[in-house]
């Protein structure tokens, strides 16, 4: 069901507290190298700050031990950079719940910013804790999930903070709006044929998303190195690629359920060693020959798959084809990416990997949404409820 954005609430004079994704790169020096996921939230950000609320920002950074501040994953250069492309003050606080945080949440006028410091710092953001929720939720009036990439997760800020927040309104912003838009309403009424392509590396992070688009999908077209597990399943000769030897049983049992929805490659673009440098053969899908390792989908494959990507209405794409990062095994990926885009179809790209090469080849702006969160979008594929989501205000 949709929910209500953060533009459905009056903000002006009232406390937000916005649970936004910060949780970005950073060099050795703490810089960060890809400041993405702060311009993503820019949007509801700015709605609040423009209507003249009181922002308190909180996010995670990394995976801290929980057990007080690791100064090399502090939020600090996130909040100096939200300031940047504010152009306006971002207040910091040095701690969550503390002295610090509550001083200058009770010191924000209309329209200022503070960015509290890594939740993860405190143990109970992991564990949910209630107390630790109640402290946060106790500072604002209005509570907005803005994380799409933890909205898979239960953790305090996620689902213990807007429970604490009881009456109070409790929104999604508008990143997350979207993303439920088109990953669980575009799947939920696909428009036919609905297509999903699924590579990247290994099987076993895919079952749950494979067994559902089976049940949902009119095909479903396997590539990158998960391909090689179905095919040792199928007693092909794989050669030095990597395969899950342990997933084959499971392989066979996703090939009975897809039936004919179930696409596998029938060539194979494959080197003698992990590198762009190495010698090179396209064989048959099976015929890996064996100081040889699959790198890519072959050409044979990629235009069968093009062709069926060209009829779709709907497409969902999770995991690369191929070793995208390593030209020339770019090209399976290449091939499909152009297809998507020019197909028409209603396309959504998942987060991780696949986001990272839609982006990398120019296609970003021609698909029409890439998702933000790797595992969030996976789960979302699943068919799985969130709670996080579930517990916020409807339409
Ligand atoms: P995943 O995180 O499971 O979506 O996997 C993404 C990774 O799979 C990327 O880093 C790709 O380089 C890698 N990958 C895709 N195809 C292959 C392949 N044939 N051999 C090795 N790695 C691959």
């Amino acid at each position: 069901m949709a929910k209500q954005t953060i533009a459905d609430v009056d903000v002006e004079g009232k406390t937000v507290l916005m649970r936004v994704d910060f949780n970005v790169p950073l060099d050795e020096e703490c810089k960060i190298t890809d400041d993405r996921r702060i311009r993503m939230a820019l949007p509801s950000i700015e709605s609040v700050i423009q209507r003249d609320g009181r922002l308190i920002l909180m996010s995670h950074l990394g995976r801290p031990k929980g057990e007080g501040v690791e100064p090399e994953l502090s939020l600090l250069p996130a909040a100096k950079r939200l300031e940047e492309l504010l152009g306006s003050d971002v207040d910091f606080a040095a701690d969550t719940v503390g002295k610090d945080a509550q001083t200058k949440a009770a010191q924000l006028g209309p329209g200022g910013v503070l960015v509290l410091e890594n939740l993860r710092f405190n143990p109970g953001e992991k564990k949910g804790d209630a107390e630790f929720a109640q402290a946060l939720a106790g500072m604002a009036d209005v509570y907005c999930n803005d994380a799409f990439g933890t909205c898979h997760r239960t953790d305090a800020s996620m689902v213990a903070v807007p429970e604490a927040i009881g009456n109070k309104p409790k929104v999604v912003g508008f990143l997350v709006a979207k993303e439920i838009q088109y990953l669980s309403e575009a799947i939920a009424n696909p428009q036919h044929p609905f297509v999903a392509i699924l590579g990247g590396k290994k099987v076993s992070d895919k079952i749950s998303v494979i067994r559902n688009l089976i049940k949902i999908c009119d095909k479903v077209l396997i590539g990158g190195a998960m391909a090689y597990t179905f095919s040792l399943a199928q007693g092909g000769k794989v050669g030095k690629s990597f395969v899950e030897e342990d997933k084959v049983d499971l392989a066979l049992e996703l090939l009975e359920a897809g039936g004919e929805k179930l696409a596998l490659p029938v060539d194979t673009h494959c080197g003698d060693a992990f590198s762009g440098d190495c010698n090179k053969q396209v064989v048959e899908t099976g015929q890996i020959p064996d100081d040889y390792q699959g790198l890519d989908i072959g050409p044979e494959t990629a235009a069968c798959y093009a062709e069926v990507v060209k009829t779709a209405k709907t497409i969902v794409w999770n995991g690369p084809m191929c070793v995208f990062e390593m030209p020339p095994f770019d090209e399976g990926t290449r091939v499909l990416a152009q297809a998507i885009a020019d197909s028409g179809a209603t396309s959504i790209i998942g987060g991780g990997d696949s986001a990272a090469a839609v982006e990398q080849m120019g296609f970003a702006k021609r698909v029409s949404h890439v998702s933000t969160g790797g595992g969030a979008s996976l789960a979302m594929l699943q068919g799985l409820p969130f709670e996080a989501v579930e517990l916020l205000d409807d339409k």
